[in-house]
């Protein structure tokens, strides 16, 4: 892990960017606009406005859910999701995107079909993984990124 392992993630209430020392977790880190808790033990949402500035501006790999509400093998993965992000905080950023509100992200990485899981470094691609997954393909993916 890189000395200083900050996330950048939008607060789920009120939007607002927030970076986060990833080191100090342990701490409950707040949102400095709203104060309040930023959990990063659950997946969060992130949107065209503000997915480029997210996946650059964290340290940790990112891996990001394209989804949507009416894809049952979304549902499927979800749950398998949190757990990733629950076990791994700290470690990785798990985000989802909704297909549906945020088409320009899904056009710009050309997401055909739903759920495609996209690992980020620095801003980057490094890996892909289209369709739903079960738990040990799942941790094979994220181990190599
Ligand atoms: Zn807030």
């Amino acid at each position: 892990m890189p000395d200083s392992a900050t996330a950048t993630v939008a607060c789920p209430f009120c939007e607002t960017l927030n970076r986060v020392d990833l080191s100090r977790l342990d701490q409950h880190p707040k949102c400095g606009n709203c104060g309040r808790p930023i959990l990063l033990d659950r997946p969060l949402a992130v949107a065209d406005a503000n997915f480029a500035q997210i996946t650059t501006d964290t340290t940790v790999p990112v891996v990001v859910d394209f989804y949507a509400d009416w894809c049952g093998p979304c549902k499927m993965m979800a749950p398998l999701l949190d757990d990733v992000a629950h076990r791994r905080a700290g470690e990785l950023l798990v985000l989802k995107l909704d297909t549906d509100r945020n088409p320009v992200t899904q056009q710009r990485f050309g997401v055909r079909g739903i759920p495609t899981l996209i690992a980020f470094r620095g801003g980057k691609e490094v890996a892909r993984r289209v369709g739903a997954v079960p738990p040990a393909e799942l941790d094979a993916f994220l181990s190599g990124i």
